[in-house]
């Protein structure tokens, strides 16, 4: 299949299937956001939401945040990763927010990049969440699940991932498109054991057309064939082998 085709019937199932894919993490306002996405990195959304709604309420605002100490914080995340860096990102981050940005989350990715803690995948998933900017935040999802499907091509960085995306995805869609593949990847592209066999968009997919097609299969059958053959033929000349040795030993006796 041309990879022109895999977009477009990428973009077509989950557009019709997904058409407002959100985040998972819990936030009420994009300093709020800020803050899960920063505590996400190596975590799972799941912890993440278990920790925010107090953060959220001793620490309402920036100005609040910057007053606190890292070890303050760290009481607050010690269930997180890197909960040491954390506590010292997130209150180095609302310091610069207010004493550089007004108080504000910043909708500029390199400017968002500026703040401690925040590195470029972060500042596209704020550009892309809040601002609805044409931006894609590739994380370990994003790259497994776009390389497995086939949307990119020797993509060996989430950089490169980002480039082959932003250049064929529609516009549009980019925005959705970085939700579709870390819920696909979450829940049905899992990096261990990705559910094939119930995965819905299968027929595109070009990981599933190299594992799991009739030629992948009888490629697959014809190793294993040639694997018995082998091994059978090792097992009649060590048996040769065995008997020659018995014969020569029967004789010196
Ligand atoms: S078919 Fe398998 S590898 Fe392809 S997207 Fe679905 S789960 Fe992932």
């Amino acid at each position: 299949m041309l990879k022109a085709e895999r977009y477009r019937h990428f973009v077509d199932y989950f557009s019709t299937h997904q058409p407002d894919a959100q985040t998972e993490l819990h936030y009420g306002n994009p300093f709020q956001l800020l803050i899960a996405v920063i505590l996400s990195a190596q975590c799972t959304d799941k912890r993440i939401n278990q920790v925010t709604p107090a953060i959220f309420k001793d620490f309402p605002t920036p100005e609040s945040l910057a007053a606190a100490t890292p070890e303050q914080i760290f009481e607050y995340i010690r269930s997180v990763s890197y909960p040491n860096n954390k506590s010292k990102h997130l209150v180095g981050m609302a310091k610069m927010l207010v004493d550089v940005f007004h108080g504000e989350v910043p909708p500029d990715i390199s400017e968002l990049q500026k703040l401690p803690g925040v590195g470029r995948k972060t500042a596209n998933v704020i550009a892309s969440v809040v601002y609805e900017a044409p931006a894609m935040a590739v994380d370990t999802h994003v790259f497994r699940v776009a390389n497995r499907i086939g949307l990119v091509n020797n993509a060996k960085t989430p950089l490169a991932v980002e480039k082959q995306l932003v250049e064929f995805l529609p516009k549009d869609t980019l925005r959705f498109a970085h939700h579709w593949l870390i819920l696909h990847g979450r829940y049905i592209c899992l990096a261990r054991n990705p559910k094939c066999e119930v995965c819905p968009i299968s027929w595109f997919c070009r990981y599933y057309e190299r594992t799991h097609t009739e030629a992948a299969l009888k490629r697959a059958e014809a190793v294993k064939a040639k694997k018995a053959k082998e091994q059978a033929k090792k097992k009649k000349l060590d048996a040769i082998t065995k008997e020659l040795k018995k014969r020569s030993v029967d004789k010196d006796i």
